[in-house]
């Protein structure tokens, strides 16, 4: 336990991650109470739901936290009525709709003095600390990474991920958060092609060609489109042997040979992180993937392709 007391801690947003993942894993960690839900729906079984932050902090002014997993448009509100009230707040992938609110928010936290935690949890992934080891002592001549899923599986009926915005990003930027964890030297992107459905405004798959500074090629590939099984892989090829990482960097190989990396889930470790973070005061906001989705905006060349169906 890494807290005197648990935090008592509140979830924004019940929806599919909210009830999938941060209502178990707060109620399997010691550093957390889960005692309250911001909702316009239903609350999880046990505790009060409010409307908004100011209901709940007027009838519960002993929150300390919030988790909020709304999807990323609209949260800068929401985080800064938690930082009027003296919440600290951790926030789900990807952390904004735009940079500029997504530093907005960092920005409000720091004036604050409140801790943000603006959560990649794929990086959590069992096999990403042992794959960011084992390539810092390795030459990389070349890394591959496709992330080809289901949106209809991950997002059904969810109207927000085909906004004018995200779309195949919001599974990618899982991908562009364990790559710019695991290679040593930061990513340039060059080149990219965006394909949106004509009946859509966000993309359903993307092609990123990166270098890296050091001149290594990236390439990924993104696609949510996918049906049957689904690909979560990234591959570096190294002058000592090959790195593969597999079932989004929960699994690991080594010219095939299998690595015990463990199984600890990714939210374990993501509210494990959050509880440093509030012991030590200290905000977590890397947003380096998203500045490379929004650099796969502003480069990619779009193509349209046909409608998609639910
Ligand atoms: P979701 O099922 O659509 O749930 C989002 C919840 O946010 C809704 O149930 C609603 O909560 C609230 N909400 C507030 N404003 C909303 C709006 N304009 N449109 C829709 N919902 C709104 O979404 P989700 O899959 O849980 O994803 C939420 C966040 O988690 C996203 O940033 C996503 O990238 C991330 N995430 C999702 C997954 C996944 O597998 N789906 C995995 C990892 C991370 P109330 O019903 O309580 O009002």
């Amino acid at each position: 336990m890494t807290l005197a007391s648990p935090t008592r801690i509140a979830l924004a947003g019940i929806g599919k991650i909210a009830r999938d993942q941060h209502i178990p894993h707060i109620a399997a960690s010691p550093d957390f109470e889960l005692v309250a839900a911001v909702t316009g729906h239903a609350a999880p079984d046990g505790v009060p739901g409010f409307k908004t932050i100011d209901e709940m902090m007027a009838a519960m002014p002993d929150v300390q936290a919030i988790s909020i997993c709304t999807p990323p448009r609209g949260r800068l509100s929401l985080i800064q009525q938690a930082l009027d009230h003296g919440l600290d707040v951790m926030i789900e992938k990807p952390p904004a709709a735009t940079l500029s609110e997504a530093q907005a928010f960092a920005r409000a936290a720091e004036q604050a003095g409140k801790v943000l935690f603006a959560t990649w949890h794929s990086r959590e992934a069992a096999a990403v600390e042992p794959a960011r080891q084992w390539l810092a002592t390795r030459n990389i001549r070349r890394v591959a990474v496709n992330w080809k899923e289901d949106v209809r599986v991950w997002h059904p009926g969810q109207a927000w991920i085909w906004e004018p915005g995200i779309g195949v990003f919001d599974p990618g930027i899982n991908a562009l958060s364990v790559i710019t964890r695991i290679l040593p030297c930061p990513l340039l992107l060059g080149a990219a092609e965006l394909r949106f459905p004509s009946n859509r405004d966000a993309p359903i798959a993307a092609d990123l060609d990166f270098t890296d500074t050091a001149g290594v090629p990236v390439r990924v590939e993104f696609d949510f489109d996918q049906t049957g099984p689904q690909t979560w892989d990234v591959d570096v090829e190294t002058d000592d042997g090959h790195l593969k990482l597999s079932m989004g960097a929960s699994q690991m190989a080594v010219d095939g040979t299998p690595v015990d990396v463990g199984d600890e889930p990714e939210y374990a470790r993501l509210y494990r992180r959050f509880a440093e973070c509030l012991r030590d005061r200290v905000s977590d906001v890397d947003l380096s993937p998203f500045v490379h989705v929004n650099d796969a905006f502003l480069l990619g060349r779009r193509v349209t392709v046909g409608e998609f169906s639910e």
